[in-house]
């Protein structure tokens, strides 16, 4: 593996296929056809060889936690993309593979008529394994292009301690980073070029159907109030800055208000690029405490997650805590726990505490959950479960599995700073030994629990599922 420039890696030794058709890019994880740097090198690749581009897309039924509700936020964004890459000239395949019986092993099929395969460095889940793989196969460079943060991940060369160590990086690299983005323009257009792989039709209409077609749990529903793809992003950014920025530095922490900008999934999918949110939130028309605020979350403390994903091996599991928690964690292993509840419980919200019960639920029933419960439903876990790592167990699983924008670094930093990773030791007590304790009484006074809690129960009562507005 060689790092070629800031956001690039060279990922093998082979050379390219002089006789290809075109340039490859497998698009995973940056599913937008602008401000993408994996699309711009892919681009610069076939043109500077005169070349038409292709790029592929699949979606597998056997990744894990693969549900209606993932499928169909991926699937609702195939179809804009289709037409965007037809009118920038680019040839767009997206094959759903459904089951055991669906064709396999597309991208090397594909890439048998490709000069080079470009792809997308996403730090986390199941991205690496798939580069790992397609690295064996094919017998062509691939380039993997990293075009999740900001800043490139590449400008941190190590693991960084926390917020602190990684902020005063951020702030004297940002000038160099925080500039428009150039769309590079494909020279040599795709027109009929046929490539030979399957293409599934996506659209509106058919994919309830699709979905249900897959060999995937139906039983984590598609979210009412979530729906993928760049254009709803894009409808959802330009609401936050006009009507929720202007106060989103003291909103932030009420989950019982529409005070956040919930765009974490459309991050997630790479439906959205982090670039655009942040130019859009530079220009609204808000007070710069705001908008200082947000940037914090969305630069600073985001790619904070990402520094962890790729730079310690060990991010999904306990192991990649520092070495004070380490230690109070040995001290505190066998403390009594005040109640033992088994995951079944846990994941139907059958607690005593109305308020977890209710983040959970929002989490079951929306796909989201917000960041200010999403705190005290990590910790609380840690304290009804028989050890530290059934607790990390839990909160990755269910984490993962409901919601939209699970499986990313935000997922493995946000459940491993419950444990005091990118934090500091605290008073020392039965259980939690340093890590930060929050209880519920304290969380709940600080925003309208009840409200929030009776939110929750009328989005159980009405499956339509409404629109979040000032959630009453
Ligand atoms: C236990 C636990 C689990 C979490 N799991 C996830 C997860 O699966 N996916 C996820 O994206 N975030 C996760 N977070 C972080 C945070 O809760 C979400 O990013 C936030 O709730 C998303 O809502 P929003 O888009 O309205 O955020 P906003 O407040 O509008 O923030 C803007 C953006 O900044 C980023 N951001 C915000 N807070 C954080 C944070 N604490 N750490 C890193 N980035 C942040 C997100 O990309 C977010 O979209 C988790 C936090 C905890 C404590």
């Amino acid at each position: 593996m060689k790092q070629i420039s800031e956001r690039v890696q060279l990922l093998n030794e082979q050379s390219a296929n002089n006789d290809g058709k075109y340039v490859l890019y497998w698009m995973q994880m940056f599913k937008r056809t602008t401000h993408n740097h994996a699309l711009n090198f892919a681009i610069e690749q076939a043109n500077e060889r005169r070349l038409p581009l292709v790029v592929y897309e699949g979606l597998k039924f056997y990744y894990p936690w693969a549900s209606d509700r993932f499928h169909t936020y991926i699937l609702e964004g195939v179809e804009e993309k289709r037409r965007a890459f037809e009118k920038l000239g680019i040839k767009y395949v997206f094959y759903l593979q459904k089951n055991e019986q669906s064709p396999k092993q597309i991208v090397a099929e594909i890439a048998k008529d490709a000069v080079l395969i470009v792809t997308d460095d996403f730090p986390c889940f199941i991205i690496p394994k798939h580069n790992q793989a397609i690295v064996k196969r094919a017998k062509i460079p691939i380039y993997a292009v990293d075009s999740n943060g900001v800043i490139p991940m590449s400008r941190f060369e190590k693991e960084e301690f926390a917020a602190r160590t990684i902020r005063p990086k951020i702030t004297r690299l940002l000038p160099d980073y925080f500039v428009k983005f150039k769309e590079e323009k494909i020279i040599v257009k795709a027109g009929n070029l046929k490539v030979d792989c399957p293409d599934t039709e996506v659209n509106a209409k058919n994919i309830h159907d699709l979905v249900g077609q897959c060999a995937i749990d139906h039983s984590v529903k598609a979210s009412g109030i979530y729906h993928g793809g760049t254009a709803n992003g894009r409808k959802r950014l330009k609401n936050f800055v006009e009507k929720i920025l202007p106060e989103y530095d003291t909103s932030r922490n009420k989950p019982d208000i529409d005070g956040s900008s919930r765009l974490s999934s459309y991050l997630h999918f790479g439906f959205l690029s982090p670039l655009e949110i942040a130019f859009a939130v530079q220009d609204a028309d808000a007070p710069p405490a705001a908008k200082e605020a947000y940037l914090e979350e969305l630069i600073v403390r985001r790619e904070l997650s990402y520094n962890l994903t790729r730079h310690n091996p060990k991010y999904d599991s306990i192991e990649a805590l520092p070495d004070w928690v380490q230690k109070t964690m040995r001290e505190h292993v066998n403390d009594e726990r005040p109640e033992i509840f088994s995951l079944e419980e846990l994941e139907f919200g059958k607690t005593y505490d109305e308020l977890w019960n209710a983040s959970q639920r929002e989490m079951i029933l929306t796909g989201e959950m917000h960041n200010y419960v999403r705190m005290l439903w990590g910790k609380l876990v840690i304290q009804w479960t028989r050890n530290y790592e059934e607790a990390f167990a839990v909160l990755e699983h269910l984490n993962n599995k409901y919601c939209l924008d699970g499986r990313n670094p935000n997922s493995y930093a946000g459940i491993l700073w419950c444990f005091g990773k990118h934090d500091r030791p605290w008073m020392e007590r039965p259980i939690f030994g340093k890590m930060r304790y929050m209880t519920t009484g304290s969380t709940g006074r600080k925003f309208d629990s009840k409200k929030y809690i009776e939110w929750t129960k009328s989005l159980e009562e009405n499956s339509a599922l409404p629109e979040i507005k000032g959630r009453s």
